[in-house]
């Protein structure tokens, strides 16, 4: 079971594996995002409500790592959900990373790689040389096709 933090929704993360996530997590996200949740929730992703318990214990640990300021109701419910549901949480924040490491709850990082690799083409217009961010259909300025530039 892989437990969902906002970022993920946000990231587009995906997994084959079975998924939950917790109802405060929804409330974080806005527009494409939050259809992303809905549209998990629809197909089968578990809700969670951690018990209070686990919850406080969750705030333990984090103060005990020096982290309790650094997250929100959100994370700490996240944090309890994958120990309750011994999952494995995916998240690119390091203040659950600790906390979790602390009380032996598995992390996933979302891996950002891809984003940055698409920040970095460049197209070159093979007529007039010019260099663009932007794929075009073909050179604004003389009408030649682009071909895709490899960056240096
Ligand atoms: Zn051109």
């Amino acid at each position: 079971m892989y437990i969902l933090d906002s970022s993920a929704f946000i990231n587009e993360y995906h997994t084959d594996e079975p998924i939950a996530s917790i109802p405060l997590v929804r409330e974080e996200l806005e527009d494409e995002s939050a259809y992303r949740f809905d549209a998990l929730e629809g197909s089968g992703m578990h809700m969670h409500i951690p018990e209070p318990e686990t919850v406080e214990r969750v705030e333990r640990a984090a103060d005990e790592t020096g982290d309790l300021a650094e997250l929100s109701q959100t994370d700490v419910r996240l944090i309890a959900a994958a120990f309750e549901l011994d999952g494995r949480l995916v998240t690119d924040d390091y203040a659950m990373q600790n906390v979790s490491e602390k009380l032996s709850v598995a992390v996933e990082v979302i891996a950002q790689d891809g984003i940055d690799e698409q920040r970095d083409w460049r197209f070159q217009c093979q007529g007039c040389g010019r260099e663009f961010d932007e794929n075009h259909d073909r050179c604004p300025i003389c009408g030649s096709n682009l071909s895709r530039k490899n960056p240096a």
